[in-house]
This record gives structure tokens, C-alpha cells and sequence, in this order.
């Protein structure tokens, strides 16, 4: 049983609630003072007191806490967690089915009305991320859940949970089952992934880029030269080398990435040495690039929305446009810039105006050929847009 409280909600947020918005903010309840536990069942109730829904109390960056259910009645206990994970289970079942892709989210967080987790399928092993303490405290039911709603070889853990949502270091990310392999090697649309899923916050590919990934290899990368920037193990070129890419160029601020890379083209036999992978600060290789007049077919760009280097801090927000005046330089006429961000602090519209920046400061004029957000088994729902962070476009450089 866990220790529920009964909070009364301001009476500007309860039509909010009552569609179904999930976020508890720190402005939506009259008063903090009572709650003090994270994991608390909190009652949430208009200011005559009547019910309109049950949350429970967690802190993110996003926010204080999720809306659990809106039926009063309803215990937060075993079968509550089976009925969610199974629900999200259902809705994945084409990916349980597809032999091309043995890797996806099966559950999203508050797109799934289970805000503060996500879980995700490694061929046969799962991997939850907890993102607050406070549904930590649910674990032992949940894991429990997960265990009866689907066969599994082994389950593990991350706990993103510190004040800003860090992952927090630990010896082992095994929970329970089976160890998996290292590296487990995943397929994606029938290409390999080494994953590790215990080897510190990110297990070697980001699952939300899939169709980004199989669009560059199936329509755009033939006979391309293709420098991927950002590109932690280089999912990216990976893809376009198995779209017939004529040469990927790599490049990754972090030392691991040479390895990491060199393991991703091995698995997929692809020829190691016709592939360039670079060790550096992008923005110095760009600079060294501009130099000596390189110029790309294909240019990917997937920053992180926040870096800091010894020599400099980058934002998404603030720094997009510079970066991709700078990539501008670099590609071909006709050539294609892939720009992508998952940063949540601005949508696809403020995104477009980036690129619109960029090409009108340098004096250069582009197309959008497509665009992509999230895939399908990152779900998201209409009261809480907020969650669909990601936004690739396909812009060709037309002059
Ligand atoms: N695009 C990648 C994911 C990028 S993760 C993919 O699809 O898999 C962010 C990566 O940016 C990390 O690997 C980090 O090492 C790298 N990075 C951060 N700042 C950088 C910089 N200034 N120059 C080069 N790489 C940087």
C-alpha cells in the first residue's frame, strides 16, 4: 500500500485535468506543504473537495508529479501496472511480429499514462528508465507486472533521477533473468546494432531515429558522400553505408566513438577502411573543412540539445542557426542536409524559422523534401503534445 494524500488543485487547472492533461506543476496545487514523499498517491480534488483525479507525486525536470487515473475507485497496486504495460504491449503487437526490427520502445512514459517511466525491447530484453524517485517507488509492482504480461530473457534498469534528471552511475543495471550478451546485437530494418545494456546511460543507439535512418539508406544515400557530425556510434552512417553511400565521414567530440563506430560497421560488414572516422570538436573540423574546400553530398546533423567542451557550450535553442550555416557551407548544390534535434523547448514551427535563418544569412536557397517526428511505438497523446520532442527535416540545398 502506498501512502496517498488528498491535494486540492487550483481552480484554473481542473478543466485541464478533467481532459486529461497528465503534468502535475508545481503552480497546479493550492499548497506543497503536506507532501513530502515522493511516491505519493495524491488525491486530486477540486476546491469543494470532489474527486477529479489520482496522480502521484514524482519530481522531474518536467515537472511534480502524473495523473494515474481519473477513476476514483481505482488502486494504484499490481493489477493497475498489468493493465498499463499490457495496453501498451497491445498497441506495439507489429513490432512484437516484425523479424526486420528486433528493437522499440514498449512503453513511452506519459504517452503510455505512465508518466516517469519508459520501457524498451531488445530482442528479448527489457530496459526501464526511471526518471523520478518517486516512481521508483513502484518498482518491486511494476517489474513484477512486466514479468507477467511478457516472456523475457532478462530486465534491466536505468535510473535518470538525480536533480537534473542525470543518470544516476551504478555497478549494475541488471535486475533480473538472464545477462545479456555484450554487446547484444539488435536489427533494425535488417541492419545490425551492437547495444550494451550495461555500460553506463546509453546503450549505443537512440531507437526514436529508426525511420530517419532506414529514409536516408532507402531514398537518399546512393553513391553519396555523407558526413554524419554528432555521431556517437554512428548509427547514422551505418545506414547510409548500407544505402550505398560512396564514403561516410564520422564525427564525434568522444574518444569512445572511434571504437564504438568501427564495432557498428563491423557487424554489418561494411568495409571499415573506406569509411573515415574523426575524433573531434565539430566545429573545429568544420572549420577545417570549410579550409580545404570539402564539400558533402549529404550532411546529418543530430546534435544534443546541451554540450559543453572544454572550449565551448553549445545550445539548441540558441546555437542552431550558427551550426547549420556552418554545415550550409560544406554541402554540394542539390545536396541534402538531414537536421534533426530532439531538444523540447521548441516545435517543429520554431525549428522551420532555424532553417529559414540560416539559408536567407547565407544567401542560399533550400527545399524541404520531408520531415519526420517521432515513430509510432513512441507514443504520444493529444492532451500532451509537449512529449513529441523530436523533429528531423530533409532540406536540399538548392543553389
Ligand atoms: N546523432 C547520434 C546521437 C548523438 S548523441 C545518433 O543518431 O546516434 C550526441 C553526441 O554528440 C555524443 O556522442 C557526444 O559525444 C557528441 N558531441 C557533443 N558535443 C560535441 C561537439 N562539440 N563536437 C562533436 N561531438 C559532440
Amino acid at each position: 500500500m502506498y501512502e496517498e494524500l488528498d491535494v486540492i488543485i487550483k481552480n484554473r487547472f481542473i478543466d485541464e485535468f478533467k481532459d486529461g492533461y497528465p503534468l502535475i506543476s508545481k503552480e497546479s496545487l493550492n499548497s506543497w506543504e503536506k507532501v513530502s514523499k515522493e511516491g505519493t498517491i495524491l488525491n486530486l480534488l477540486d476546491e469543494k473537495r470532489r474527486f477529479i483525479a489520482k496522480a502521484y507525486h514524482g519530481v522531474q525536470n518536467k515537472g511534480m508529479g502524473w495523473v494515474l487515473t481519473k477513476e476514483k475507485k481505482q488502486k494504484i497496486n499490481l493489477e493497475f501496472f498489468k493493465e498499463k504495460i499490457n495496453k501498451a504491449i497491445k498497441y506495439r503487437e507489429d513490432f512484437y511480429k516484425n523479424k526486420e526490427t528486433t528493437a522499440f520502445r514498449v512503453l513511452n512514459g506519459e504517452g503510455d499514462n505512465l508518466g516517469g517511466l519508459t520501457i524498451d525491447y531488445f530482442d528479448g530484453f527489457y530496459l526501464l528508465t526511471w526518471y523520478s524517485l518517486g516512481i521508483y517507488q513502484f518498482k518491486d509492482e511494476i517489474i513484477e507486472a512486466l514479468k507477467s504480461e511478457v516472456s523475457y530473457k532478462g530486465i534491466y534498469q536505468k535510473r535518470r533521477f538525480d536533480t537534473k534528471g542525470q543518470y544516476l552511475e551504478s555497478d549494475n543495471d541488471f535486475v533480473f533473468g538472464e545477462k545479456a550478451p555484450e554487446p547484444l546485437i539488435i536489427k533494425e530494418n535488417n541492419e545490425n546494432f551492437a547495444i550494451y545494456l550495461d555500460d553506463g546511460p546509453m546503450v549505443g543507439v537512440f531507437l526514436d531515429q529508426r525511420e530517419v535512418r532506414k529514409t536516408i539508406r532507402d531514398k537518399y544515400a546512393k553513391d553519396k558522400t555523407v558526413l554524419n557530425t554528432f555521431s556517437y556510434t554512428g548509427a547514422f552512417s551505418v545506414f547510409a553505408a548500407r544505402g550505398g553511400a560512396k564514403k561516410t565521414t564520422s564525427v564525434d567530440l568522444a574518444n569512445r566513438s572511434r571504437a564504438k563506430t568501427q564495432e557498428q560497421f563491423v557487424i554489418n560488414n561494411i568495409d571499415i577502411e573506406k569509411q573515415e572516422i574523426i575524433v573531434q570538436d565539430v566545429f573545429d573540423y568544420f572549420n577545417f573543412a570549410v579550409k580545404k574546400d570539402f564539400l558533402f553530398d549529404m550532411v546529418v546533423v543530430d546534435p544534443p540539445s546541451f554540450a559543453r567542451s572544454k572550449k565551448r557550450t553549445f545550445s539548441v535553442a540558441k546555437d542552431y542557426v550558427k551550426l547549420l550555416k556552418e554545415i550550409i557551407q560544406i554541402t554540394n548544390k542539390d545536396g541534402i542536409i538531414v537536421a534533426s534535434t530532439n531538444c523540447a523547448n521548441f516545435g517543429m514551427v520554431t525549428f522551420r524559422d532555424f532553417i529559414a535563418k540560416a539559408f536567407k544569412e547565407s544567401h542560399k536557397k533550400y527545399k524541404i523534401e520531408e520531415s519526420f517526428s517521432l515513430p509510432k511505438d513512441f507514443k504520444v497523446i493529444d492532451e500532451f503534445r509537449e512529449s513529441s520532442y523530436l523533429k528531423v527535416v530533409f532540406i536540399r540545398k538548392l543553389s
